[in-house]
C-alpha cells in the first residue's frame, strides 16, 4: 500500500481501474464467445456437408439400380436369343407357336426393362444436378468458415495480447486500494457487465438511473464512507469532488 490512503485517493483509483476494466470485461467476454461463434459456423458446414452426402448416397442407389437394369436387360437378351436360335431345331407347329409365344413374352419383359432404364437416365440426371449444387454450396461454406475462423483465431490472439496489456495496467494500479473495497468493487464488475463505480448525473445513479437521495449527496460530498446505489448496487462518486 502506498501513501494514498484516503477514501477520495481510492475512489480515484476506482475511477482509473474502472476505466481500464471496461475494456478487459469486454475482450474477456469477445475471447468467451468466439470460439463458440467459430464452432457454429462449423456446425453448420457440417450439417451442409452432411446433406451433400446423403444426396450422394442417392446418386450411387440411383446407379447401383441402373447397373442392376443393365444386367437384367443383358440377361433377357441373351435369353431371348437362346430362343430364337432354338426354333429352328423345334418338330413340331405346336411347339414352334409355343417358343414364339415365350419369345414374344421375353420381349415384353426386355421392353418393361428399357423403359424402367430410359426413365433411369432422368433420374440420375436429376439426382447428379443436386449433388453438383450442393457440392458448391458446401464449398462456398467452406471457405467462408475458413475465412471466419483465420480472423476469429487472428483477433483473438490479438485481444489476448491487449489484454495483457491492460491486466499489467491494472496490477500496477490495484495495490493502492483497500482489498476490502477491492473485493467489493471486483465482485460488483461481474455482476454489473463490467461497471462497478459510476459517477452521479443530474442526480441520478451513472449506471441504472436511479435517483440518488440528497442524503446519499451529501454522504458522497463529505466522502468519507463508501456510498452504494440501492437499486443496482454499484459504487457511486461525484466527478466534481474527486
Ligand atoms: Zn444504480
Amino acid at each position: 500500500m502506498t501513501a494514498t490512503t484516503t477514501l477520495k485517493d481510492q475512489l480515484r483509483r476506482l475511477v482509473e481501474i474502472q476505466a481500464i476494466d471496461v475494456h478487459i470485461y469486454a475482450m474477456k467476454l469477445t475471447l468467451r464467445e468466439r470460439p463458440a461463434e467459430i464452432e457454429a459456423l462449423r456446425q453448420e458446414c457440417e450439417a451442409k456437408k452432411s446433406t451433400l452426402k446423403k444426396l450422394e448416397d442417392k446418386l450411387k442407389g440411383i446407379q447401383v439400380q441402373q447397373k442392376d437394369l443393365d444386367n437384367d436387360l443383358k440377361t433377357k437378351e441373351a435369353g431371348i436369343a437362346k430362343m430364337e436360335a432354338s426354333l429352328a431345331l423345334l418338330k413340331t407347329n405346336k411347339e414352334y407357336q409355343a417358343r414364339l409365344i415365350e419369345i414374344e413374352s421375353l420381349n415384353a419383359d426386355k421392353s418393361q426393362i428399357e423403359e424402367k432404364i430410359l426413365m433411369g437416365f432422368d433420374e440420375v440426371e436429376a439426382a447428379r444436378q443436386a449433388v453438383e449444387a450442393e457440392r458448391a454450396v458446401v464449398a462456398q461454406y467452406d471457405k467462408d468458415f475458413q475465412a471466419k475462423k483465420k480472423q476469429g483465431e487472428d483477433e483473438m490472439a490479438i485481444m489476448q495480447d491487449q489484454l495483457k496489456v491492460k491486466e499489467s495496467q491494472r496490477g500496477r494500479l490495484t495495490p493502492d486500494v483497500r482489498p476490502d473495497i477491492l473485493g467489493r468493487y471486483d465482485r460488483i464488475v461481474q455482476n454489473k457487465e463490467g461497471v462497478a463505480i459510476v459517477a452521479i448525473k443530474d442526480q441520478a445513479c451513472g449506471g441504472c438511473y436511479m435517483h440518488v437521495t440528497e442524503q446519499k449527496l451529501n454522504t458522497l460530498k463529505i466522502c468519507d464512507q463508501m456510498v452504494y446505489c440501492d437499486q443496482c448496487a454499484r459504487i457511486l462518486y461525484l466527478a466534481d469532488e474527486l
